[in-house]
């Protein structure tokens, strides 16, 4: 649902959320001179020879936000709307967000301004590689590891693994996670992020006291997060009524048949005429009346502007930054339950830990045992989250915050600062 997008800044807002966590929290002054900004921040130009032979300029941007509980991790996005600034906001998230499930990884991003649906499959792996030969110098198994994120994939990452293997001169799985399962993937990886949000959203029904059964749901962004979580909710029982992409938004108050309609976007590429659905503008969807409202597209999605329309009890950020600080407010005035982006989708991180932990072990273990080691991470997160939410009287998004700047904040304070 691009229509929408807001020109609030995301670094801004990043900003914004670490100082109203920080001044929570009493955090005292030196500690947030030393874990606020990004540790590193590269920019570099990536020419592309295009299908018609011409030269085409890309730009591309690697931001490692912090390294101090370990290696710093996140994903890379391909979309012409990605800035050096969304880059640094996602980075940021990216630490406080594996710092709440405890895993041990710093924060980082990369991306490149681009629009991959109008590229080729061999446009866009020369693209690839040209950016990993680029930021090379910065990544590697243990200093920054690259992932999938919006319109990047298994296949992207394989690209990105082979580029670097080829030139260390040998096969470095553990570069990147995300992978195919036959470069070293973990199993699970691919459907991770979606699963995690179904496990906050089930933690959030219970607190709350409302059935999954029957609950209604509208789901903005059908990429992989929101399809995943789709489909986990349709088989729990929930009714999906309404589901938007960039195309458009289909809309069926008794509950749409996801499985059918996930297939019918992987033939077609788009939800738009959808059988048994009819079409309804897709900025009315975060208006539905419904039970459970689930933002898995882009940044400020919910704004000043719109925000007093939402009528979901419980709103699930499977994207990062769906909701500016404004949005925030109004909606909790209204009693609205945000689970926060660096709670909700820190699944997929946490399953790319798994991976990367397999690909260091050389062992790799059966899909079950990832999702229960995922769901006693993500539940266990919540409930951490919960407490201080409930203790403090603080929203949960200040809650989440609290949560993963203290844990940054207690590891730099160990540390100190070199020299
Ligand atoms: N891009 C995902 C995120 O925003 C996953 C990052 C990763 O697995 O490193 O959390």
């Amino acid at each position: 649902m691009i229509t929408t997008i807001r020109k609030d800044n995301a670094y801004d807002v990043a900003m914004e959320n670490f100082d109203t966590a920080a001044d929570a929290m009493q955090l005292d002054h030196n500690t947030r001179e030393m874990i606020k900004y990004p540790e590193r921040m590269l920019t570099v130009t990536v020419p592309v020879r295009m299908d018609d032979g011409s030269i085409r300029r890309f730009e591309g941007y690697r931001v490692q936000h912090s390294s101090c509980r370990g290696p710093a991790k996140g994903g890379i996005r391909f979309h012409p709307q990605v800035t050096l600034d969304e880059v640094k906001a996602l980075a940021t998230w990216m630490t406080w967000k594996c710092a709440v499930v405890n895993i041990p990884f710093g924060g980082a991003k990369g991306g490149i301004t681009c629009d991959p649906k109008h590229m080729s499959q061999g446009e866009l792996e020369r693209m690839t590689r040209r950016y990993t030969s680029a930021i090379l110098p910065l990544i590697g198994p243990e200093q920054d590891i690259p992932a999938p994120d919006v319109y990047t994939n298994s296949q992207t990452m394989a690209w990105i693994m082979d580029t670097y293997s080829m030139t260390k001169g040998y096969s470095i799985p553990g570069v990147v996670t995300g992978k195919p399962i036959s470069l070293g993937g973990s199993l699970g990886r691919n459907e991770a992020t979606g699963r995690g949000v179904f496990y906050t959203i089930q933690c959030a029904c219970e607190h709350l006291n409302i059935p999954l059964k029957g609950a209604t749901v509208a789901v903005q962004g059908f990429g992989n997060a929101g399809s995943v979580t789709a489909q986990l909710l349709y088989e729990a029982g929930a009714k999906i009524i309404a589901v938007s992409d960039s195309t458009g938004c289909v809309f069926n108050r008794d509950g749409l048949d996801i499985p059918e309609l996930i297939n019918m976007k992987a033939m077609c590429g788009h939800v738009d005429g959808f059988p048994d659905s009819e079409p309804i503008h897709p900025q009315d969807l975060i208006a539905l009346n419904c039970d459970i409202l689930v933002p898995a597209a882009l940044e400020n999605m919910v704004h000043a502007d719109n925000a007093r329309s939402v009528r979901a009890r419980i709103i699930a950020e499977a994207a990062n930054g769906p909701l500016t600080p404004e949005a925030d407010r109004i909606l909790e005035s209204k009693g609205a339950f945000v689970i926060p982006d660096i709670l909700c989708n820190a699944g997929g991180v946490t399953v790319s830990y798994f991976e990367w932990v397999q690909d260091e072990q050389h062992l790799f273990w059966e899909a079950q045992d990832v999702y229960n080691r995922l769901e006693r991470v993500m539940k266990s997160a919540f409930r951490d989250v919960l407490k201080i939410h409930l203790d403090k009287k603080v929203p949960m998004r200040i809650a989440a915050n609290i949560l993963g700047i203290g844990r940054v904040a207690e590891a730099v304070q160990i540390r100190g600062i070199y020299p």
